[in-house]
């Protein structure tokens, strides 16, 4: 792999916004041809994270003061949130991505932007809820659980080549896990 130059990667890491702290770097996902690792491999022209990332970078607002801000802003979704950025409706020491940048003080958007969590499967995990099973679940709908339910409950896959029926955890589902069918066949093509 040939890396850009230093001034011409230095140069990108600068324009980045949103990154501006050595932190952040290791967390973004940077072009194929600028390391990862710009401290080890820059030898002598590395001068630090300070240089690198751009010395008019301001640290960002303290999560709770941001949070703060996002609220009373009203800006509703994550959608408009990039387009406020993009705009330049908001203070420029407020991240892009605040996801990124907060870690660990990070709950979601709905947190972030104030909004109510929407409560049920149906509302949140659609693709979930429509492998819902229509007969095997006593009656219960995907509009009954949480999306972080415990419970037990059967599926019907909905691809067409499959209609497999299983049971599994509705925090299983939420979290990843699909048809266990579907994805046994894809691991033996
Ligand atoms: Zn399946």
């Amino acid at each position: 792999m040939d890396w850009l130059t230093f001034e011409e990667a230095r140069e990108w890491a600068n324009k980045q916004e949103d990154i501006r702290t050595a932190e952040d770097w290791f967390e973004w996902d940077t072009p194929k041809d600028i390391p990862r690792n710009p401290q080890l491999v820059y030898g002598d022209k590395w001068k630090g994270w300070h240089d690198w990332l751009g010395k008019e970078k301001k640290v960002w607002m303290p999560f709770d003061e941001a949070r703060e801000w996002a609220i009373a802003s009203g800006i509703v979704s994550m959608r408009a949130w990039y387009e406020a950025k993009a705009n330049g409706d908001m203070p420029e020491n407020i991240p892009r991505n605040p996801h990124r940048v907060y870690g660990d003080e990070w709950v979601n958007w709905y947190d972030w932007l104030g909004q109510e969590v929407p409560k049920s499967l149906d509302e949140l995990y659609p693709d979930v809820a429509k492998e819902w099973h229509p007969t095997k679940n006593e009656g219960r709908t995907a509009d009954d659980v949480k999306p972080k339910s415990g419970r037990k409950v059967w599926w019907l896959c909905s691809n067409p080549k499959c209609g497999a029926e299983w049971s599994a955890r509705v925090t299983g589902r939420t979290g990843g896990s699909g048809c266990p069918y579907c994805s046994k066949r894809k691991r033996t093509v």
